[in-house]
């Protein structure tokens, strides 16, 4: 999002619930003793890295920030001082690999524009290190792929950054989705967007971001059918208007989509970098309806329910609570709810929806 739109988001200072015990993976050599934190490196120090996911990291309790990766040394000296991080765990994009010998890093994450998460992941999983990624996985199908299969192949655990899997007030709506609680879910509207500045950021670059406001932040609407619905969509219809041909030559401006669902549920989202104001959704069912506005916001997410019940759970850091999630992924080897599968599965979405916009008709999936 826009450096202007993401400050106006509220932020969370909650603590972060769930500790760590540390035993370490079979066959893969972690510094740290049993009861420390593992490793985390920041791979892109831009926005999210600066404002969001290092201060996150100082409160959760079983990672710390142990690495950067930049390609500006006037960032990595900053860093370096702010989080007392060393010289010998501070890299650039080309020296990637050299953290093969660094016992310090046990996850890389990865947050640098969408058309990079390809080559950062795949140096950070053949250095041998867990890969969290930023959404959106990839800017097509095919380099999502590629990207999953690489920490595959290098035996490492990959996990995406979808941060409302782990926001309260959205699991609440998932829980009044799948619990029935207010009948059927019938259809969802949701809308997620914001008026972009600056027309020179890579935000507005076909070849670094894939896409428009569809893939920042029309990913996110997806995830809210996704997570209510618990289904893959199987019939898309998308339109795209643009309002400034010159600015947004080269990606979506404004996108509005409407989704079918085996169940029978029928979805409109919309996503725009034209306009600031929607940030939330409604789910209607065949009792009444549930809704968060904001629902997407870094914090101060909550809504209400058709029988009175407000949703306005307190909710701790989102990215603290990924990250712990993910170190407790780790630690316990257990899978990710924010699989590579899913975000591949996002991105081939994403792709469908383009594919409507440029045929001019509905397609299937
Ligand atoms: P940003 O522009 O603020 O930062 C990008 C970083 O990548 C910068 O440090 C920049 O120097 C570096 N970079 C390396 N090579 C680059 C190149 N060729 N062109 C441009 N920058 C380059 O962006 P951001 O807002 O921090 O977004 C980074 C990633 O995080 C994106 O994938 C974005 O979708 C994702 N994101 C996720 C959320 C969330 O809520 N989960 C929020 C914002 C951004």
């Amino acid at each position: 999002m826009h450096e202007i739109g993401r400050r106006q988001f509220i932020a969370t200072t909650a603590a972060v619930a769930g500790g760590s015990v540390l035993t370490g993976l079979a066959g893969r050599a972690f510094a740290q003793a049993p009861g420390k934190k593992l490793g985390v490196a920041l791979c892109g120090l831009g926005s999210l890295s600066t404002n969001q996911i290092a201060p996150a990291l100082q409160k959760t309790r079983n990672c710390r920030l142990a690495g950067i990766v930049t390609g500006t040394p006037e960032k990595a000296e900053k860093w370096q001082k702010q989080y007392g991080i060393s010289p010998k765990s501070t890299y650039s994009y080309d020296t990637m690999h050299e953290m093969a010998k660094n016992k310090d890093i046990d996850i890389v994450y990865v947050v640098t524009p969408n058309a990079l998460h390809l080559p950062h992941v795949q140096a950070a999983a053949a250095a041998g290190k867990h890969v969290y990624c930023e959404k959106p996985l990839e800017i097509n199908t095919e380099r999502a792929q590629q990207l999953v299969d690489a920490c595959k192949k290098a035996g490492v655990m990959l996990g995406v950054g979808y941060r409302l899997q782990f926001e309260a007030n959205n699991q609440e709506c998932v829980r009044l989705a799948k619990e029935k609680v207010l009948g059927d879910l019938k259809v969802i509207d949701a809308n997620f967007g914001f008026a972009i500045g600056d027309p020179t950021q890579w935000r507005l670059k076909k070849d670094l971001a894939g896409g428009g406001s569809l893939m920042d932040v029309g990913i996110y609407c997806l995830q809210t059918t996704r997570m209510l619905t618990g289904e893959e969509p199987v019939w898309i219809s998308a339109t795209e208007v643009k309002t400034d041909a010159v600015k947004f030559k080269e990606v979506d401006e404004t996108v509005s989509w409407t989704m079918k669902f085996p169940s029978g549920v029928i979805t409109n989202c919309m996503s725009t970098y034209a306009a600031n104001g929607l940030a939330g959704f409604r789910a209607g069912t065949t009792r009444g309806w549930f809704a968060l506005d904001p629902a997407y916001f870094y914090g101060g997410n909550r809504g209400r329910r058709s029988d009175g019940t407000e949703i306005n759970i307190p909710v701790a850091d989102q990215f603290a609570t990924e990250l712990e999630d993910f170190a407790h992924c780790v630690i316990s080897k257990r899978p990710t709810k924010v699989s590579g599968e899913m975000g591949i599965s996002d991105v081939k979405v994403l792709m469908a929806i383009y594919e409507s916009i440029k045929k001019g008709r509905p397609v299937t999936l």
